[in-house]
């Protein structure tokens, strides 16, 4: 099948009690790795792109790969989705470039504002068969040029949802309930820690997702900064060369309980970089003769696989939902 939207996807996981992942995209190995790991579980998968991955890759380059993947999967669902458009002009460009879904993150700006721009992206995407996703509330941390200040962060006020979504006709909608970007999602003085040392979170806010649902039924919810840090990546990376002291994310089992609920998409980016990162270092911390990218990329594209997989099967349940 050709690539799709978001909306039979989001229709099935919401009433079927899962979430499909969003799996940011920058080279060939990350597209293959999470293709590959939907295709093997038959799962709906989103690839998505950023500003940066496109200045990174360029839009034609991550067309193909994106297609090729398609080709290598023809029975998988997969939509192609712009992550943070920060204006009209960028998701324009994406949807005439062959995005299928495309976000307009106005959520730093004033309501009135956001509503105003997101339901101008609205109106040129839904003439073109794109759908929309857009945000209400901030969240804290850094995401390539989305950076924002601890301290500068609000939850998504309830309230204002209704509104939001009439007035917008957005398809989706993303929320601040206390995931944050990046792989350093909370400072050490927020969190407890647990009997091993480790950094444990503050509980994701499911009381504002439960009163977001009760106002908006049957409505797709989208968590974004939903990487959980995989401890064992994170001391894989110290123990070869690096240096990422108290990198923490967000409890997979908070995930799986929201991905339940009417939460229907959930952004991983940071772990996939960890998850390439850490296998990198080992290799070649490992073999240090080796100099041939095929030597080192290739267990890195297989813990993208790994890891993918494992998020399909114990935190989204997209697997077997083709
Ligand atoms: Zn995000």
């Amino acid at each position: 099948m050709p690539l799709v939207t978001t909306t039979e996807m989001f229709k099935k996981a919401y009433d079927g009690g899962y979430a499909v992942g969003a799996f940011n995209v920058n080279n060939m190995e990350i597209v293959q790795g999470i293709t590959e790991a939907a295709g093997e579980l038959r799962s709906p998968v989103i690839l998505q792109v950023s500003k940066g991955a496109r200045a990174y890759a360029n839009h034609n380059y991550l067309m193909k790969m994106v297609e090729a993947a398609v080709l290598e999967n023809p029975e998988i669902p997969i939509a192609l989705h712009l992550d943070h458009g920060d204006s009209f002009e960028l998701c324009k460009s994406c949807i005439d470039g062959g995005f299928t879904s495309v976000m307009i993150d106005m959520s730093s700006k004033p309501f009135e504002e956001n509503i105003a721009i997101t339901r101008q992206v609205v109106e040129y995407a839904h003439a073109h068969g794109v759908v929309v996703e857009a945000e209400l509330g901030t969240l804290e941390g850094v995401e390539d040029e989305v950076v924002v200040e601890a301290g500068q962060a609000s939850y998504t006020r309830p309230e204002e949802v209704e509104e939001f979504v009439t007035r917008t006709g957005c398809d989706s909608l993303a929320i601040a309930i206390g995931t944050s970007h990046g792989a350093y999602k909370f400072r050490p003085e927020q969190c407890t820690r647990n009997e091993k040392g480790i950094l444990v979170p503050p509980p994701l806010r499911f009381d504002v997702l439960e009163e977001v649902s009760k106002r908006l039924p049957g409505f797709p919810i989208v968590l974004h900064g939903s990487s959980s840090v995989p401890q064992e990546f994170v001391a894989m990376v110290n123990e070869y060369g690096g240096n990422m002291p108290d990198a923490i994310g967000i409890p997979e089992e908070q995930l799986r309980k929201a991905a339940t609920l009417s939460v229907c998409k959930i952004n991983i980016d940071s772990d996939i970089r960890l998850a390439m990162t850490a296998h990198v270092r080992k290799h070649l911390a490992e073999n240090p003769s080796h100099f041939d990218p095929r030597q080192y990329l290739k267990p890195a594209r297989q813990a993208v696989k790994d890891m993918v997989a494992h998020k399909m099967v114990h935190v989204l349940g997209s697997n077997d939902k083709i």
